[in-house]
């Protein structure tokens, strides 16, 4: 039985944009303004970088 959790990093991977770097997926998000929302990841599929949504934080 498959993983539901494995299709879904599958899908995410293809659906977002990869990036060579920690470094230029954050400079990405904050070009766009969005670096305190964004976090950086490295993806296990593409071994590339993609950027995913912070949980929302109160503070
Ligand atoms: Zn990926």
């Amino acid at each position: 039985m498959k993983r539901p959790t494995h299709e879904g990093r599958q899908q995410a991977c293809a659906r977002k944009r990869r990036y060579c770097s920690q470094g230029d997926a954050l400079d990405a998000a904050l070009i766009a303004g969005v670096e305190r929302h964004r976090t950086a990841y490295r993806c296990v599929l593409c071994g590339q970088w993609h950027l995913a949504t912070k949980p929302a934080r109160r503070t």
